[in-house]
């Protein structure tokens, strides 16, 4: 969870705001275009929620444990607010899902759909009107105007040299356990004029680290005929002053050979691709409608390594999907060994109502899938330190992000490999890129020298 902080405004307004981000770096992004609207509208930052005319609440709603969380905290909020004139507003995915159970039981005094991020201010101002107005979701393209804006530089709870960018909203791809296609809607493409004018002005403006977001950037494009992905990352890369551009997330059924040369041909692009797998099974990949193949998978690591002299490789991996037998939980062991990813995001399987895998029966229990998930977090684990360790001596580029949370004599960076390293160094070199040596390993951190 991450909590929005407060930037500049306007002294002459009275209600105050607050936004608590859950979830993934789009609502993050969400909650950037829902403070900038907010501030359009004459609304002030509050300096804590507790503080705030408008409590708001960007919720995901990927796990059910996700979900039931933000309702206690949201609970918890309202019991602490009893007898004030607080706004609760609910937003994000969940509030989409089930925003007329949140409103029905009291939870929220309005919810938003992620769809009206852009537009909250003037939505709250009808709601403050007229309180019968408490629903506003919908799912209409006619509601993406002003996604990309280039005032969101203004609003910010990403360090001051770097932004998120969000290319695309939402995923037709229909993984079966996954709820976002439903949450989402369907893939909507932001133009790539629009969004090449939105990181020219933030390069002017002194960012120089990027993300380009979308849940399968790879589908870029795609719905509205503009241009490819590797074409924006191409002429992305291109924007003087952006100094390294980062992407998420690539589904392995639309990687290409484009994209891997896109890459090479260009220093500012990350060397770190974050590519989920999900299973190493092909039958459990298909019951989960992935659309690929272990070997299709590992074609994509073997282009990888020819088109990229260093890079590191990420991962998504479920454990416990239901029907997957102790051998097909042991190929996804098999497939961490070959592989040998830098890090993995690994999950146990948890049923999500609403999705096409609710459906299907479960044989595990709590306790087997957490005993898998445990085997692979451990094989994970190994190796990563393997992976580490195998850069030892060499020298990265890195751009410094903040202190160290043990010392403030020594500053944290990460590198295009995206391997957090630690040295010394001061508040001064937050956002620059340094040559960093690394001697060692601490713990999963490298440990360097600057040497430029
Ligand atoms: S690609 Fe699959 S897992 Fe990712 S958001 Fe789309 S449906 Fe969900």
């Amino acid at each position: 969870m991450h909590r929005y902080k407060r930037y500049k405004q306007s002294p002459a307004v009275t209600q105050t705001y607050y936004i608590e981000t859950f979830g993934c770096q789009m609502n993050k992004n969400d909650s950037e275009l829902m403070a900038l609207s907010l501030v359009e509208q004459g609304f002030t930052p509050a300096g804590d929620v507790l503080a705030a005319d408008i409590a708001i609440f960007n919720t995901c709603s990927v796990r059910e444990h996700a979900e039931n969380r933000v309702i206690s905290r949201i609970r918890s909020h309202r019991k602490r607010i009893q007898g004030r004139n607080t706004v609760v507003v609910v937003a994000g995915c969940m509030a989409q899902r089930i925003g007329g159970a949140l409103i029905e039981k009291r939870i929220a005094d309005m919810v938003v759909g992620p769809y009206q991020s852009p537009d909250i201010g003037k939505l709250l101002r009808r709601h403050l009107a007229d309180r019968s107005h408490r629903l506003f979701l919908s799912q209409n393209e006619s509601d993406f105007s002003g996604r990309i804006n280039p005032d969101l530089y203004r609003v910010s709870d990403t360090p001051a040299w770097h932004k998120w960018v969000t290319i695309t909203h939402g995923c037709e791809n229909y993984c079966s356990y996954c709820i976002v296609p439903f949450v989402r809607g369907r893939l909507i493409s932001f133009p790539s004029g629009e969004i090449l004018i939105y990181i020219r002005a933030l390069a002017s403006r002194g960012i120089k680290e990027i993300t380009l977001l979308g849940q399968n950037v790879n589908q870029y494009g795609m719905d509205n005929n503009d241009v490819a992905f590797h074409t924006l990352l191409e002429s992305a890369a291109g924007v003087e002053g952006i100094e390294r551009i980062n992407f998420l997330t690539s589904h392995p059924k639309d990687f290409s050979d484009d994209l891997l040369r896109v890459i090479r041909d260009h220093h500012n692009i990350t060397r770190s691709i974050h590519l989920p797998l999900q299973s190493g099974s092909d039958r459990i990949l298909n019951l989960m409608n992935r659309r690929y193949t272990v070997t299709d998978y590992m074609n994509i690591v073997e282009k990888i390594k020819h088109y990229i002299t260093r890079s590191s490789l990420s991962t998504d991996l479920i454990v416990g999907f239901p029907g997957e037998s102790e051998r097909e939980f042991e190929e996804t062991l098999a497939a961490v060994e070959r592989i040998r990813f830098d890090d993995a995001f690994t999950y146990a399987y948890s049923p999500r109502q609403g999705t096409p895998a609710y459906a299907l029966e479960e044989e595990l229990g709590r306790d087997e899938k957490i005993g898998r998930l445990e085997r692979l977090i451990a094989l994970q684990r190994r190796i990563k330190l393997q992976k580490l360790n195998e850069v030892i001596d060499s020298v990265e580029d890195s751009i410094i992000e903040r202190f160290s949370k043990k010392s403030l004599n020594r500053v944290m960076g990460r590198t295009f490999l995206n391997h957090i390293v630690i040295m010394p160094g001061t508040s001064e070199d937050f956002g620059k890129m340094i040559q960093v040596k690394i001697n060692g390993v601490a713990g999963t951190t490298l440990q360097g020298t600057r040497i430029a």
